[in-house]
């Protein structure tokens, strides 16, 4: 009950409440067998300790690559998983055959495309929510090369800023009031993942937020550089200090199924890249678990408002080394 307290201002309404109990309700009485899940998220929406997660993925794939292990996780735990999908019109896709598209026509078949991919995405992990904002990414909206979107500035007056708070508003405004914040770090330093994470900064003194290592740049040895930047600028800008937590994996094949949400992506990247993405999970292991199945992980950086809902709502556990060993 100590954490209904401290969420007293966030929960939801009760005739929202009323409503999602009768559905937790209906579900029993139309099941022929009760999964002991069923029982869980029943008693959690009882309880009022069911929380409803906004993730913010700049590119349709971001979430997914990133966070297919957590993901899967809050769902089981019985959280509402949204993502919002921010720049989703592209003309991106260098492993598909975009290319034989008349130029007239690209836009609206990587679109459509990729929209496809995540559709396939969204299959694998049964009740996440998906939510688009149609924006267009850094080719399109700033009229340049895909190879320098990792090396140009962020405009401070780009366009997509207030349209991207504007969207976190009215998800915290909406019926499943956003209670969590996901965001990401910008590891890599692509513009598009830098506009959405400084678009949503100012929502992290308000509410729990866990900023997520990018992939598949996270992997890469020389973005060591852009999460100390990050974690120095959160401490000094931000007045928050960032704490290395773990989502560890339910799944007893965690590699096996990140590397099988990853290749839905197949317009996005190769399968070496693939299995760079699934081996990542690799290095935040589980030392609580014993089975011969190395069950991987997925690490986040976290605000104090974060870490003081982790335990008790499951949503993820402090790192114990405070070097947060391995850096990328
Ligand atoms: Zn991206």
């Amino acid at each position: 009950m100590k954490c209904w307290a401290s969420l007293s201002t966030q929960v939801e309404s009760t005739h929202s409440i009323y409503h999602r109990i009768t559905e937790q309700i209906n579900t029993v009485l139309c099941a022929h067998v009760v999964h002991p899940d069923t029982i869980i998220i029943a008693y959690l929406c009882w309880t009022g300790l069911v929380l409803n997660l906004l993730i913010l993925s700049p590119h349709r794939d971001d979430a997914a690559f990133s966070l297919t292990i957590s993901i899967a996780h809050w769902l089981a735990v019985g959280h509402r998983v949204t993502v919002l999908n921010i720049f989703t019109r592209s003309l991106y896709a260098p492993y598909s055959d975009a290319d034989t598209v008349h130029d007239n026509d690209r836009l609206t078949y990587v679109s459509a495309m990729r929209k496809k991919e995540d559709e396939s995405f969204t299959r694998c992990l049964p009740g996440l929510a998906m939510v688009d904002l149609n924006l267009k990414d850094a080719p399109i909206r700033l009229r340049c090369e895909t190879d320098i979107v990792c090396d140009m500035d962020s405009d401070p007056n780009d366009t997509a800023l207030p349209k991207i708070r504007k969207a976190i508003s009215s998800q915290m405004d909406s019926v499943h009031s956003t209670h969590a914040l996901v965001i990401p770090i910008a590891l890599g330093r692509h513009v598009d993942h830098r506009v959405v994470r400084d678009a949503a900064l100012s929502f992290s003194d308000k509410l729990p937020t866990a900023f997520y290592e990018d992939l598949p740049y996270a992997a890469r040895t020389d973005v060591r550089e852009d999460l100390t930047r990050f974690r120095e600028d959160a401490s000094t800008r931000l007045r928050q200090q960032l704490h290395p937590s773990l989502v560890y994996s339910t799944l007893d094949h965690s590699a096996a199924f990140k590397l099988k949400t990853a290749t839905l992506y197949a317009s996005q990247i190769d399968e070496e890249l693939a299995d760079t993405i699934a081996r990542f999970s690799h290095r935040y292991q589980d030392s609580n678990n014993q089975g011969d199945e190395q069950r991987g992980g997925e690490r986040l950086w976290v605000n104090d408002l974060w870490l003081a809902q982790a335990s008790a709502n499951n949503l993820s556990v402090i790192q114990p080394d405070k070097e947060a060993t391995p850096l990328p």
